[in-house]
C-alpha cells in the first residue's frame, strides 16, 4: 500500500527475472557492491545505491494516482536528479531507475511492453551528452525486464525550459513538440500496444500528455506515465 514502505528485500516478487538475468545481477552486485549515494554506507539491496535509513528518509509520494510517481521533487531526491541532469553524475541514474522500478512493482499493475523515455531535442542532447530520462528508463527497464526504445519519438521543436513558464504557457509550449521518428518506430509502437513514457520530473504533465497523444495517434492502445519525481504545481 501507499504510505508504508515495505522493508528492502533482495528478492523482487513481481519481477520477471530470468536465471541469466538473476546471475548477471548477482555478479554485478559482487563486482560493484551498492553504496549509499547520499551517505556512503553500504547499500541495503543488491541493486540499490541507498542505505535503509536514507531510503526511508526520501520524500515518498503517498497518494495514489494513475501515473506512477515515486517521489516528491524535494530534498534529497531533487539533488540526485539535478546532479544527474546538470552535472553528469551518471551513477544517480541507477538509483533513480531502481526506485522507479520498485514504485512500479509495488502497484502490481499490468506492465507495458515498451518503455519510451521523454526525448531531448538534438541541440539539448549534444549539449548534455546524454538523456537523463533514457538513462533512468534503461535501469528501470532492466529491473522489470522491459525493453527501452529511446529513438521511437523525436523532439522536433527545441522548446524553452518549462520551469520559467506558467501552466498555460507550458501547454502551448509542449504542443507539436514531438513526432514519431519513422515508419519503423510507428510499427514498434503499434506492435507494443501498451507503452510507458518515462521521465525524470513531472510538473504540469503537459509534456507527457502531448507525448501520450502522439503515441495514441501512432496506434498504441494504452500509454502509462512513469516519473521518478513530481514537482509542486506552480
Ligand atoms: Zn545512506
Amino acid at each position: 500500500m501507499f504510505g508504508s514502505r515495505p522493508p528492502i528485500v533482495n528478492r523482487w516478487t513481481h519481477f520477471r527475472l530470468t536465471a541469466a538475468r538473476q546471475a548477471a545481477r548477482l555478479l554485478a552486485a559482487t563486482l560493484f557492491p551498492p553504496r549509499c549515494c547520499l551517505c556512503g554506507f553500504p547499500g541495503d539491496a543488491l541493486d540499490l545505491d541507498l542505505c535503509g535509513v536514507c531510503r526511508s528518509d526520501l520524500p515518498w509520494v503517498d497518494e495514489p494516482s494513475p501515473r506512477v510517481v515515486a517521489l516528491r521533487f524535494a530534498p534529497p531526491a531533487d539533488d540526485l536528479i539535478r546532479q544527474l541532469k546538470y552535472h553528469g553524475v551518471y551513477a544517480n541514474a541507477r538509483v533513480l531507475g531502481v526506485l522507479l522500478a520498485q514504485a512500479v512493482d509495488e502497484r502490481a499493475l499490468p506492465l507495458p511492453r515498451l518503455l519510451v523515455p521523454v526525448p531531448l531535442h538534438m541541440a539539448r542532447f549534444r549539449e548534455r551528452g546524454f538523456n537523463q530520462a533514457a538513462a533512468i528508463a534503461r535501469y528501470a527497464g532492466r529491473m522489470l525486464g522491459i525493453p527501452v526504445a529511446p529513438g521511437v519519438v523525436l523532439r522536433v521543436r527545441d522548446t524553452p525550459s518549462q520551469t520559467s513558464l506558467s501552466v498555460a504557457e507550458r501547454h502551448r509550449n509542449a504542443h507539436g513538440a514531438f513526432a514519431v521518428a519513422n515508419a519503423r518506430a510507428r510499427r514498434k509502437l503499434l506492435e507494443a500496444g501498451h507503452v510507458a513514457i518515462v521521465d525524470d520530473v513531472i510538473t504540469t504533465g503537459s509534456t507527457v500528455a502531448e507525448l501520450e497523444s502522439v503515441f495514441l495517434d501512432a496506434g498504441a492502445k494504452k500509454v502509462d506515465v512513469w516519473a521518478v519525481a513530481r514537482a509542486a504545481r506552480t
